[in-house]
């Protein structure tokens, strides 16, 4: 693996490899890495002839400097993680190499409203600062294939519609959550977590597995579901509940009723000892 912290560097690497006739895959990743980004890092070697990791903790993308500051480095166990996978090439560029005009946030996409809910009610300006940062990504990588995980899955609407109004030549990937043996969803907020608040985290994931079950056993409307599923993670000692939403997984618009022809986005997030944590899944006749 090499690892390049330059977008020169990054560029010759990127056209060595296009001269070659290689595919290249691309993972974008704030470090901290874990299994879950492994899996992407998997899924790109498997589709692709090369593949190239960033680590890039983006400014623009944190409402909260608490948060940037407090965001795990772990930089060399980064490193030996990714010297053991599939990876190819690290990009692991400096804020200013990015910003050169300074890391400031502007709003450039209409996203239909992809933006405004669930995470973006909480976190303004939070996708224009991701979708940003992952349109210089790509500039610089000019990958075939981005990938990016369903952990995260307002980001993936975000950012494929953003390719798609930018046309830009590159395929957008959602590959599936990695899960720890409890069902928590892996995070690198998980590390900041203190036992009593860890133990607590599964209740997030386990919400969300019992309502997908009830939603597709039975007719009843969702609210009817989500109401007390709510109320219970409310009452929760050490949790703070932001939202618990089912949403069409296609628009995000929130949803009343299942039915075998939508797929439902069933997400959550909520504090636990001072950690924000979000976790999600699909609800359809196949998941
Ligand atoms: P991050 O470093 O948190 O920005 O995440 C980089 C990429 O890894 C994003 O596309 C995430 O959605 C993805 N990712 C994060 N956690 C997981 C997980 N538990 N399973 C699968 N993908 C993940």
């Amino acid at each position: 693996m090499v690892c390049l912290t330059q977008k020169a560097a990054l560029a010759e690497f990127v056209e060595r490899q296009r001269k070659r006739g290689a595919s290249i895959g691309f993972v974008p990743t704030m470090g901290a890495l874990h299994q879950g980004h492994l899996s992407l890092v998997d899924r790109s070697a498997l589709e692709c002839d090369c593949t190239i990791v960033s680590i890039f903790v983006n400014p623009t993308q944190f409402n909260q400097v608490e948060d940037l500051v407090l965001y795990p480095r772990p930089l060399e166990a980064d490193m030996a993680l990714l010297s053991a996978s599939a990876c190819d090439a690290l990009f692991l560029p400096a804020v200013p190499e990015i910003y050169p005009g300074g890391a400031v946030v502007r709003p450039q996409w209409d996203f239909g409203g992809l933006d405004k809910g669930l995470e973006g009610q909480f976190r303004p300006g939070h996708f224009d600062g991701v979708a940003q940062v992952v349109k210089i990504l790509l500039e610089c990588v000019q990958p075939d294939v981005l990938y990016l995980g369903q952990k995260d899955f307002q980001q993936y609407a975000v950012v494929r519609k953003m390719v798609e109004l930018e046309q830009l030549p590159v395929d957008v990937r959602v590959c599936p959550i990695i899960r720890e043996p409890d069902g928590l969803a892996m995070s690198s907020r998980n590390v900041r977590l203190g036992a009593e608040a860890r133990e607590k985290a599964k209740a997030l994931s386990q919400t969300l597995f019992a309502l997908r079950e009830q939603i597709k056993r039975g007719s009843s409307p969702l609210q009817d579901l989500l109401d007390p599923a709510r109320a219970a993670l409310e009452a929760s000692p050490g949790i703070a509940l932001e939202y618990l939403e089912a949403v069409d997984a296609e628009t995000l618009e929130p949803v009343q009723e299942w039915n075998q022809t939508l797929t439902i986005l069933l997400c959550v997030a909520a504090w636990l000892g001072g950690v924000r944590l979000i976790d999600n899944v699909l609800v359809s006749t196949t998941a």
